[in-house]
């Protein structure tokens, strides 16, 4: 396995180099109350915290609190303590679905925004607590809806923008909300997108279901005609005009709920995820900080939308926190075309760039010549997340995109976590393709086999979590024991991530995937991704997935859905090729049983495969597909089913 070096440039620029990350780390681990008893100053408090960490994750008993008697206000954070030195520095670089269209949004200007957003809200009643629903496309107006209700103590709960009414609905009802902030109509990739239409269905379906909403802010996005309810409804636009761009920022308590947000649904039912305020934006913000070795006047540019946890921590919460430039963009990344993300590169001149594994074989399908039209001359780090990253995308977007001057951070994390677990740091560590290395400040990997036991060594396993860090979800809205059962259960006074990984001599960390993902040929455990990446090596293959069925001869059998190439064709003759590729890579041991060629794969929202229903289509068990609510394009599915190997 090739090993790339911290090269001198990244080191020099860095904050961190690897003597200090290792020193930090030992002490973390050491003494997380003396640890973070320093870096929680990073923010500022209004009360400062005595108590640093009191956490427990025993049975029945999981309790985290960090900093908790000290006060604070996460908007005043990311807002008024820069006042004074960057007023006039962008704070948010809007880039629109048409490339013609920009915004650029200084802090100052931003303070009065928040400030109006927060006295429309309190004059439609709503107070500290209240739950504050966003439905928004990704324009400016959705962080001011965040921070307006960080600003009043009310707890907002970000629903994805391109949700159906019904997954709306069940978000209102969950959080048990009766404010709605949304727009006209979204725009991407040259569509609209008819929120408000949505969000008035959305509202009927709540009411009879008991959940009224009694306020729907609407921003006017396109202009496009909308239905308006007297009484409910209020446009943006008109009530900013009459309240005053000053409004106090609320005193809250650490352990406050800052939000609420819902997982992505890969696995099962999504979960309402409550993180809290002051040990969250310590998190996010350091975070931020040292995983993308962000300096003072950089341009940083996530491109996840901020309807899932990474736009939250890092297009809103750690960047603003820090007083950093975040890019926030409209549109999708093939409009007008595939070269469009790298445009906006140059454009923005953009010094950080975070995006997702789904997005960079996308791209990377589409040819190198988009890429390198554009000078992206600016680039100093290129980041990860979301799935695990496949050795040969890594090592496109490394040599392609970032021609081997930039790092790249792989960044594992999840909903829950609400902050980066396991990563590199750019001046610090040196990088292998395909591995997340090693964890942040304050973070205990463990690997555990499947009953409970510790494993130690270059080894693979379940990820656990052993001790708490600042940025953790505090519970599952309204089911305290949904969140005990789910993440305390598997394993005693651990948390366990549902993910399973590998350690290798180095101590690096490799993701393999979700636990669940997890095969078992003839004795043998193999993780999906491991074979996935396999094919994806293929020339031909543009994805693929893979999952485990019921096989008399071998426990289970390893079935492959694969995409291929634009102008491919499947054949009987390919598919003895792929196995031969897979056999040839791997080993005979992972040798392919069934390929069933997909034009597409069930994804969620975020663009993660959904394996469980590509588990029940090649067991040929789809009368129970489970929830599909957070589908991307339901369409596929009933094609994976036509198509299907496994006929009973
Ligand atoms: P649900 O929990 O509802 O099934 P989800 O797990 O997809 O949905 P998220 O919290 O958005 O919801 O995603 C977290 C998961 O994404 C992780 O548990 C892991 O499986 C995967 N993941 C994220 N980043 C990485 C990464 N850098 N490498 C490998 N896997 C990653
Ligand atoms: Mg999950």
């Amino acid at each position: 396995m090739t090993t790339i070096a911290v090269k001198d440039e990244w080191k020099n620029r860095a904050k961190i180099d690897n003597d200090t990350y290792l020193a930090w780390y030992e002490k973390s681990v050491s003494d997380p109350e003396g640890f973070w008893k320093e870096h929680g100053r990073r923010i500022d408090w209004i009360r400062p915290y005595g108590r640093v960490k009191n956490t427990s994750f025993a049975p029945g008993n999981v309790d985290i609190r960090w900093f908790e008697d000290g006060t604070l206000n996460v908007s005043a954070n990311c807002i008024d303590r820069h006042l004074d030195k960057r007023g006039d520095q962008v704070a948010i670089l809007w880039e629109g679905d048409d490339p013609k269209d920009s915004r650029a949004i200084t802090y100052r200007e931003l303070s009065e925004e928040v400030c109006r957003m927060a006295n429309v809200l309190k004059e439609r009643g709503v107070k500290k607590g209240d739950r504050v629903t966003i439905y928004m496309p990704m324009i400016p107006e959705a962080a001011y809806a965040m921070l307006a209700s960080a600003r009043i103590g009310a707890i907002h709960s970000v629903v994805f923008g391109g949700f159906s009414p019904d997954a709306l609905a069940g978000r209102l009802e969950g959080a048990q909300s009766s404010v709605l902030i949304t727009a006209d109509e979204g725009l991407r990739g040259g569509r609209k997108v008819p929120l408000k239409k949505n969000a008035d269905k959305a509202c009927d379906i709540a009411k009879k279901a008991g959940q009224t909403v009694e306020t729907v802010l609407v921003v006017r996005r396109t202009g496009g005609e909308v239905a308006f309810q007297d009484g409910r409804d209020v446009w943006w636009h008109e009530a900013k005009a009459a309240v005053p761009a000053a409004c106090a920022p609320e005193e809250m308590n650490a352990e406050d709920p800052l939000f609420i947000l819902y997982t992505s649904g890969s696995t099962g039912k999504p979960k309402g995820v409550v993180h809290t305020s002051g040990g969250y934006l310590v998190y996010a913000s350091m975070t931020h900080e040292y995983v993308f070795d962000w300096h003072e006047g950089d341009v940083y540019w996530c491109t996840a939308d901020v309807g899932w946890v990474t736009g939250h921590s890092y297009i809103v919460y750690g960047p603003l926190a820090n007083g950093a430039t975040t890019l926030m963009f409209e549109g999708v990344p093939n409009y007008p075309d595939a070269g469009r993300m790298w445009e906006v590169v140059d454009k923005h001149k953009v010094n950080i760039f975070y995006t997702a594994p789904t997005a960079i074989r996308a791209l990377m399908g589409a040819g190198d010549d988009k890429v390198t039209r554009a000078s992206r001359e600016t680039l100093k780090v290129l980041g990860s997340v979301g799935e695990p990253i496949n050795p040969e995308a890594w090592n496109w977007y490394y040599k392609v995109v970032g021609e081997e001057r930039c790092p790249i951070v792989d960044t594992w994390w999840q909903t829950e976590t609400g902050g980066i677990l396991i990563t590199p740091l750019p001046g610090a560590t040196a990088l292998k393709p395909g591995s997340a290395t090693r964890p942040f400040f304050g973070v205990k990997p463990q690997l555990v086999d499947n009953e409970g036991g510790v494993l130690e060594g270059a080894t693979e396993g379940n990820l656990c979590i052993t001790d708490s860090w600042p940025g953790q979800m505090r519970t599952v809205y309204g089911d305290h024991e949904r969140f005990e059962q789910t993440y305390f259960s598997t394993c005693q006074n651990k948390y366990f991530t549902g993910d399973g990984a590998k350690r290798d001599d180095d101590g690096y960390w490799w993701i393999t995937g979700r636990v669940d993902d997890v095969i078992n040929v003839s004795g043998h455990r193999m993780g999906t991704a491991e074979v996935e990446s396999a094919l994806v090596s293929h020339p031909k293959v543009s994805e693929a997935a893979v999952v485990g069925y019921p096989h008399d001869m071998k426990g289970q059998g390893i079935y492959c859905y694969v995409t291929l190439m634009e102008g491919e064709e499947g054949s009987d003759e390919l598919r003895k090729e792929l196995v031969a590729h897979v056999r040839n890579e791997i080993g005979p041991i992972a040798s392919p049983d069934k390929i069933q060629f997909a034009p597409g794969l069930p994804k969620t929202r975020s663009g993660k495969i959904m394996r469980r229903i590509l588990r029940k289509i090649a067991e040929d068990d789809f009368g129970s597909l489970g929830d599909t609510s957070t589908l991307a394009d339901p369409a596929v599915v009933d094609d994976l089913i036509d198509n299907r190997q496994n006929k009973k």
